[in-house]
């Protein structure tokens, strides 16, 4: 099948590379003609693990190409994908869609009648009438994307589910083509097109809902004296419950969450329905970069110029992508106070952070030099490399001694151990 995808970024690439692997002949189309450059060099904007090697795949196959230009991209397609960005608006929170727009508009002039046009950017529910009323004749399908970033490829192969909204049978049968040739065959749950864009909302907003429950209780448990590893591995163990999303962090970030979370919010507002729980979540996760930031400086309040070492920027582990990352707003507060000096190091992410952070701190290829005469270690991605560190050669490099763990990736032993001082959430 002739597939259109427009845009390039986290969800477009796998999900291009993907859909080529399974032998349709995909073109990505993306605005930006420098990533389009690129991508056709063989170069990936992004990372995302096995992401390059299915590309290469792709292009050698001869199924996969990149362009520019929305006439080459979207002529003769059985399908068109939107996968552009719905980030925030700031003054709102409601979701800005102008990039949405922009795409329909300009494929407007040469997407054929028969085209479907399927919708995988989280967008408001409502939002396929809209699109449908700019592309009168064309059907338009919500088809919302649930992969993970760091696990976008097997997320892509081996989904949950695959969500479609769709009025109309001929479109539904289009989608079900596009997912034919994968194996295991995944379960397609088909509902209306309103539901299909409300269950992106509803998801997203009710594991933020679930991150900031268990930071909340970690917080408690501090408090009472009770370990929140073991309360939540006691929880996690009811299958009411269940024990993925359950770990205490830094907070929840990323480019979906706050940003989803605010804008179910604002359509509740504007709908009259008070989103109780989803306002909390947002308060909260808000208030937690600042927090933690204080518990980091009350470490090291004694030191006059004190030197901080990070680990991790990337909002999760097995990405670069640093938007809305709880590291970022927690160095962002740690520069707020005079004398300090931070050191930053993540495996992928400092080239993104280096565009929000600037020259404000020392940024650094290698783990270990980073905790060079440091006052304290923070842990705020959880790479699986730190959890294996040395800790004996941190000690002897580090000037203080507290290691704080805040993704709860190492075993406190192995820090106590080389005389270290461990602390969690
Ligand atoms: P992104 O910012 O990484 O990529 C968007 C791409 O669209 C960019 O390359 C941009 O240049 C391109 N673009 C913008 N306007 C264009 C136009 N008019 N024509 C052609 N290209 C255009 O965004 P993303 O992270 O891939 O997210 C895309 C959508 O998917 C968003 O709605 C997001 O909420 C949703 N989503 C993202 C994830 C994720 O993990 N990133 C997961 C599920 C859903």
């Amino acid at each position: 099948m002739k597939v259109a995808i427009i845009g390039t970024g986290y969800v477009g690439l796998p999900t291009g590379a993907g859909l080529a692997s399974l032998g349709h002949e995909v073109c990505c189309i993306d605005c930006d003609r420098d990533k389009v450059e690129r991508l056709r060099a063989g170069q990936v904007p992004l990372f995302e693990a096995g992401l390059e090697d299915l590309l290469r795949e792709g292009v050698a196959s001869g199924k996969l190409r990149f362009t520019d230009s929305m006439s080459e991209g979207v002529r003769g397609a059985k399908i068109v994908l939107l996968a552009v960005g719905t980030p925030e608006n700031p003054e709102t929170g409601e979701a800005n869609l102008d990039y949405l727009f922009a795409a329909t508009k300009e494929m407007l002039p040469h997407i054929e009648k028969s085209t479907i046009v399927a919708i995988k950017s989280t967008v408001p529910v409502g939002t396929g009438d809209r699109v449908e009323s700019v592309l009168p004749g064309n059907e338009v399908v919500s088809l919302p994307e649930f992969l993970r970033e760091g696990y976008a490829l097997q997320d892509f192969f081996h989904p949950d589910r695959i969500i479609v909204g769709a009025q109309d049978e001929s479109a539904y049968a289009v989608i079900r083509e596009l997912y034919a040739p994968m194996r295991p065959i995944p379960l397609i749950l088909r509902v209306s097109r309103r539901s299909s864009e409300t269950i992106k909302y509803a998801s997203n907003a009710f594991l933020a809902v679930k991150i900031h429950y268990i930071n909340e209780m970690a917080d408690f448990c501090g408090k009472v004296g009770a370990n929140i590893n073991e309360v939540a591995q006691g929880m996690g163990l009811d299958s009411r419950i269940g024990s993925s999303f359950l770990k205490p962090g830094p907070g929840y970030g990323g480019s979906c969450f706050p940003k989803d979370t605010k804008a179910i919010e604002y359509m509740g507002r504007r709908a009259g329905v008070e989103l109780s729980l989803i306002r909390a979540a947002i308060a909260g996760n808000q208030k937690r970069s600042k927090n933690i930031a204080q518990r980091i400086l009350k470490r090291v309040e004694d030191e006059t110029s004190p030197r901080i070492a990070i680990w991790g920027l990337a909002f999760k582990a097995g990405t670069d992508d640093v938007r809305e990352s709880p590291a970022i707003g927690i160095v962002q507060h740690l520069l707020c106070h005079p004398g300090v000096t931070v050191v930053v190091h993540d495996p992928k992410a400092l080239n993104n952070a280096r565009s929000i952070l600037g020259d404000r701190v020392i940024y650094d290829r290698e783990m270990y030099n980073t905790v060079q005469q440091a006052n304290i270690l923070i842990i705020l991605t959880e790479w699986p490399q730190f959890s294996t560190a040395d800790w004996g050669k941190i000690k002897r490099l580090m000037k203080g001694k507290v290691v704080f763990d805040f993704r709860h990736i190492i075993n406190p032993a192995d820090i106590y151990d080389n005389g270290l001082i461990y602390t969690g959430i």
